[in-house]
């Protein structure tokens, strides 16, 4: 059995195409299926890797290394299907590979065109992984919106695939937006318009998914129904859910969609089991506990830009039975603080997380962050350019040494205690140079690190350039700071911790990638076990 799901979305984007494609893989693989998702972004980015997360949020790492959309963070989180280079697609990578087959000469001197070369490449991809002996069901979403240019020739890929592979072996999936208008109504119209236009393009779908803040009535179901030729039983609503994004297969389940899309598709599987996820959805609606996280960075105020540390956050307190409150602290607006402005800034938090980034701006209120968390024994998780910060901060306030920085920030620092590996150091163009993608770690024994994770060896992702420098290990340890993981043979610091300190830990590479609220990285269990702790000593104290 080899079928394919493909996802469009119509009316605007950002309606939750991306969450609504994973749940019907959790749906499907909680009936044994095995499942495939692929991202399609149609812009002519080769890939996420070099671009702002102004525009596009967080790059998401995958195991082989590949910078990717976020979506795939979403299909990770709740699905086991693999993600790597393979499941993730964008319109520069077609066209790179299309291109450079025809300077290769493999189209013969024929014209190369969109219909049939670039579709065809479309498909290569998909059946690449679609074919793959454990696949059963390959999801595709398609990126942006019906009606965008970008998107056209993956619409068209869709159709022929169900053209060339017959109705019972492809399903269409559209995802719209019920809007409420001024008093109340709530409207069908740009969902009938949105279907026309992948109507006129030879697509009629099979299932619609509609975004709304209430259940769909009947009526409105009718009417849908009527206008977009899509059965009744197959207009889904996908409501706004009231606790946790982790309940939107059930509110799926709960109308069937999984149901509709195999018969549609003709498979016979069992009846999903999804004890373990309802335990972890009740968890989310009713631990009692709560803790509250800040977490200091420069892109705070963008949703998105921390997507799968957030994530992994409430995975944490999922770990805990707490739910977990986030504070959104702007690393610049730290650094005109005096001291006591600091600590009210901080009054109520139990637990501080300095995530990665790039660039200077804002570490400066980074450092003061570490510094505050250190001396007043607050829980302090650094990732990535965080351990970065750790060690930039431990360098200037306790070993004395005030200009003590990463050389990214400052070239010329007497004290580069962050810096490029020997061997990077005369490359001038950064492409290439970056760690990235799973490997190995080595952890000291009785450290915390070591206690969350259990284990001495460890596999997590990595995505940075600059990395401590291991001149001025000795003096760190010396001076009191744990280096408590490093790669295989010692060669590089990959997690320090403080001294005498309820939880201090960095780490350089970036364990959210590998939580799931099914399974928390161990590292985000122990911290937000760390701040519950911090929190009830701080209520007992008052
Ligand atoms: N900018 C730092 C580096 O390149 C940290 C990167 C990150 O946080 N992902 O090493």
């Amino acid at each position: 059995m080899k079928k394919y799901i493909f996802f469009s979305g119509g009316v605007c984007s950002s309606l939750g195409k991306g969450l609504a494609a994973t749940s019907l893989g959790n749906l499907l693989e909680s009936r044994g299926l095995h499942v495939q998702m692929i991202k399609i972004d149609p812009y002519l980015n080769v890939d996420a890797g070099t671009m702002s997360p102004y525009q596009h949020g967080e790059v998401y790492v995958t195991d082989d290394g590949f910078e990717t959309d976020l979506d795939l963070g979403n299909y990770a989180r709740f699905t086991n299907a693999p993600i790597t280079r393979a499941n993730s697609i964008t319109t520069g990578q077609i066209y790179q590979e299309v291109i450079k087959k025809e300077r290769e000469g493999r189209y013969l001197g024929r014209t190369v065109q969109i219909i049939p070369h670039i579709t065809d490449e479309i498909k290569n991809r998909i059946y690449a992984v679609g074919r793959l002996p454990d696949t059963d069901v390959t999801i595709i979403e398609i990126g942006g919106t019906v009606g965008d240019i970008e998107s056209i020739p993956y619409l068209e890929t869709a159709r022929q695939m169900t053209f060339d592979l017959g109705k019972e072996q492809v399903l269409f999936i559209h995802l719209t937006l019920i809007p409420e208008v001024g008093g109340g109504e709530f409207k069908t119209k740009p969902t009938q318009h949105s279907v026309m236009k992948l109507r006129e393009i030879g697509i009629q779908p099979d299932i619609l998914i509609c975004r709304s803040s209430e259940m769909l009535t009947a009526d409105m179901v009718y009417k849908i129904a009527l206008f977009t030729n899509v059965e009744r039983g197959s207009v889904i609503s996908g409501y706004d859910v009231k606790n946790t994004i982790y309940e939107l297969p059930l509110v799926f389940r709960d109308q069937d969609l999984d149901g509709i899309a195999l018969k549609k598709l003709g498979i016979e599987a069992p009846n999903p089991d999804l004890r373990v996820w309802e335990r972890m959805v009740d968890i989310c609606r009713n631990a009692e506990e709560t803790v509250t996280i800040g977490i200091v960075g420069k892109y705070i105020h963008l949703p998105d830009t921390y997507k799968s540390i957030i994530e992994s956050l409430q995975h944490g307190g999922i770990a805990n039975n707490a739910k977990v409150e986030l504070q959104r602290i702007d690393s610049e607006e730290l650094e005109d603080l005096d001291e006591r402005e600091q600590k009210n800034r901080f009054s109520g938090i139990d637990g501080i997380l300095i995530p990665g980034g790039f660039g200077s701006r804002g570490t400066r209120g980074m450092v003061q962050a570490a510094r505050y968390a250190r001396v007043a024994k607050v829980p302090c998780f650094g990732i990535c350019l965080g351990m970065q910060i750790l060690v930039i901060e431990y360098a200037r306030n306790v070993l004395g040494w005030t200009d003590a920085d990463s050389t990214e920030f400052k070239p010329d620092t007497a004290h580069p205690v962050i810096s490029l590996l020997e061997e990077q150091m005369h490359v001038t163009n950064l492409g290439g140079t970056m760690r990235l993608g799973k490997s190995e770690s080595h952890l000291v024994p009785e450290t915390r690190i070591h206690q969350a994770y259990k284990s001495v060896k460890i596999f997590e992702r990595h995505r940075h350039r600059y990395e401590f420098s291991n001149h001025y290990r000795a003096e760190f340890t010396q001076a009191g700071l744990i280096i408590s993981g490093t790669t295989p043979e010692d060669a590089l610091v990959e997690s320090v911790e403080w001294q005498d300190h309820p939880w201090g830990v960095g780490v350089q590479f970036h364990p959210e990638f590998t939580s799931s609220p099914i399974s928390p990285n161990p590292l985000f269990a122990s911290f937000i076990g760390a701040a519950l702790a911090y929190r009830r000593n701080r209520e007992e104290m008052q």
